[in-house]
């Protein structure tokens, strides 16, 4: 198995689509716990959702392995993301809490080197080498990281989550006008509601890739999963629900690369 599938597009845009996986490494397939069997904290159906982006001309980059083997959008080093509960690079317990693995089932140290070799710093290579053709052929890039979370998970946050969570780093991934774009496109809609630099500030893909200093915009949108599918399993797509949360996710990526350009 690759560990990601990638398309090159025509645009100076990058979609990063990194916990839509659900494929699993044999030791981790053989040991997760019977809570975390049906891969519950995947960002489903997220390529599918996004497939628009590939007619608009973006860049597609999609991550094949499950979170619970190695988790795409941490560091390297596994530095906690949030100083609330969250999740690491090789998550111990499923958002609710309840462990990842059954007991003594953990992948070995050795193994887990193996996943950050073969799985994640592939992913994170081809980012980079996008990201580098992208400044070099227009001259800026930008990188879009989209995800989805279901929208009410009390470990992580209190009550329901807003429907589109844009994230920015506090700011720092990109600049004032693309942030105000996309609060624009939010603003002009009543369907959804939305929040920037809410709970979902940006992950690690976000914050190590956004730099509006050398024309790298980056934004992380996550997106309540109740919106275009079932929270509970199997997680079935909900075509009407995600054909009308399209209006507003299509015209979000279009701001952005309306706005994205070089100052
Ligand atoms: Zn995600």
């Amino acid at each position: 198995m690759t560990p990601f599938h990638f398309t090159p597009g025509s645009l100076p845009l990058l979609v990063s689509i990194p916990h839509a996986g659900t494929q699993l490494t044999p030791e981790v397939d053989a040991g997760l716990s019977e809570a975390a069997r049906g891969l519950p904290d995947t960002d489903w159906h997220i390529p599918l959702l996004f497939d628009f982006v590939r007619d608009l001309g973006a860049s597609v980059l999609i991550g094949h392995y499950s979170r619970f083997v190695i988790d795409l959008n941490r560091p390297p080093d596994n530095q906690p993301l949030y100083a609330t509960a969250t999740t690491g690079l090789f998550p111990e317990t499923l958002f609710n809490g309840s462990p990842t693995f059954a007991p003594g089932s953990t992948p070995t140290a050795a193994q887990r080197a193996g996943y950050l070799a073969d799985i994640w710093q592939p992913y994170h290579q081809q980012i980079q080498q996008e990201l580098a053709r992208l400044k070099a052929e227009h001259g800026y890039a930008l990188l879009f990281d989209a995800h989805s979370i279901a929208s009410e998970i009390p470990r992580l946050f209190e009550g329901r989550l807003p429907d589109l969570n844009i994230g920015t780093n506090d700011g720092k991934s990109c600049r004032a006008e693309v942030t105000q774009g996309l609060e624009a496109v939010c603003a002009a809609q009543s369907d959804y509601s939305w929040v920037v630099n809410g709970r979902f500030k940006g992950g690690y893909i976000t914050r190590a890739y956004g730099q509006p200093a050398e024309n790298i915009q980056a934004v992380q949108l996550e997106l309540a999963q109740l919106n275009y599918m079932d929270e509970t399993p199997p997680f079935a797509w909900r075509q009407e629900r995600a054909s009308a949360l399209q209006k507003v996710l299509k015209p979000l990526v279009q701001r952005f690369i309306a706005c994205g350009h070089i100052a």
